[in-house]
């Protein structure tokens, strides 16, 4: 038994961008822009957001989005009265206007649902979603990732509401990413699609989502590192992003983003390079217990074995200057024990073999 929906409607394509006003204008009369000060500096973000005629800007979504900007933005969207929010950025700032869409109409505080564990509830203000990375998804997924630093809490939360009503993947506003933002969010949308295609709750439509995005970042992921103008690399790893976002939107996450979260919180090492840090040993540990399965994807992603794509994994993180080992990441032998204990994420429990402490300390050997 399976089901498969994806509430947000899905808009892909060079120029695409450039219709965003006519898009939004069924959805509402006054638009709060929301992006940051980097993206918003972007000469292709600045003419998207001039042909809005918004009601109002915020600016301020920091790189990891905090509760405290959720809770800001809410509060300018309320006083502006506006009534659909138009978030162009990252996945912080994708993230951060999900998480505000979805408390703006109320009066509450996001606290509540993220840490508080309480069910968001009623409808979110409409909100459009342009990515200017690929790699989160997170115009078509039900999940934001915000960081509570006074609970010292940085997770993701989900719920319907946090599903964006429109999402323009526009693959021209993503080629100004540096090499090193085009590595990690690549990567992440490379754990996506392995994660949401061996989650227990994985299902035959997100299967073949996960398995092209999956072949689009090996495919296209070291290019569009060396050439950031690459019309082809940069139009596949959207498209890759985009894809792997609808691949685990509905079977979840599993062990590698579960690993991922004590690297990030603890040392600070960007989301997708701190999936890609694990994924070698995650496809290792998971693949005797998917009958032929990984094998399956390998051969699909053009590997004639699962040790060959495993190299494949390591040759991509090469060629975007990622961390291989514990060294290279500047992290001290001493923290594995911390790293391993906050290692076990709810989302542990969607990995396809249970996950033990004796495999997460091979798994640091290994990377020692
Ligand atoms: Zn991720």
């Amino acid at each position: 038994m399976w089901e498969f929906k994806l509430p947000t409607q899905v808009v892909f394509g060079e120029g695409t961008a450039g219709t965003i006003a006519e898009r939004i204008a069924p959805l509402g009369e006054r638009c709060l822009v929301v992006s940051d000060e980097v993206v918003s500096g972007v000469p292709a973000v600045t003419e998207t957001i001039a042909a809005l005629d918004a009601a109002g800007r915020f600016n301020d979504v920091e790189s990891n989005p905090t509760v405290a900007n959720v809770n800001a933005l809410a509060a300018v969207a309320r006083n502006l009265r506006a009534d659909v929010l138009v978030a162009i950025g990252g996945g912080s700032v994708i993230d951060c206007a999900k998480a505000a869409a979805a408390i703006a109409p109320g009066k509450d505080n996001i606290e509540r649902y993220h840490t508080g564990g309480a069910q968001l509830e009623g409808l979110p203000l409409p909100l459009v979603a342009v990515p200017t990375t690929a790699g989160t998804g997170s115009e078509v997924t039900p999940f934001a990732v915000l960081d509570d630093q006074a609970q010292g809490v940085k997770a993701p939360m989900a719920g319907p509401q946090l599903y964006p009503t429109l999402g323009i993947a526009d693959p021209l506003l993503t080629h100004s990413m540096p090499k090193s933002v085009t590595a990690c969010t690549g990567m992440d949308a490379l754990a996506h699609a392995i994660e949401g295609y061996w989650s227990v709750n994985h299902q035959p439509i997100c299967d073949l989502l996960a398995l092209d995005a999956a072949r689009l970042v090996f495919r296209n992921l070291p290019t569009a590192c060396r050439e950031p103008d690459n019309a082809e690399a940069r139009h596949d790893m959207c498209l890759a992003a985009l894809l792997a976002g609808m691949a685990f939107q509905l079977p979840k996450n599993a062990m590698v983003h579960a690993c991922s979260y004590p690297l990030s919180n603890r040392f600070h090492m960007p989301h997708g390079a701190a999936c890609a840090f694990v994924l070698e040993f995650a496809i290792r540990l998971n693949t005797p217990a998917m009958g032929g399965r990984i094998e399956a994807f390998a051969r699909h992603c053009g590997f004639d074995t699962v040790d060959a794509m495993v190299a494949g994994v390591r040759k991509l993180k090469e060629a975007g200057g990622l961390p291989c080992t514990l060294p290279d990441a500047g992290i001290p032998v001493d923290a594995v024990d911390t790293l391993i204990e906050e290692s076990f994420h709810p989302v542990t429990k969607n990995n396809p073999v249970e996950v033990t402490v004796d495999d997460l300390r091979r798994m640091y050997e290994e990377l020692a």
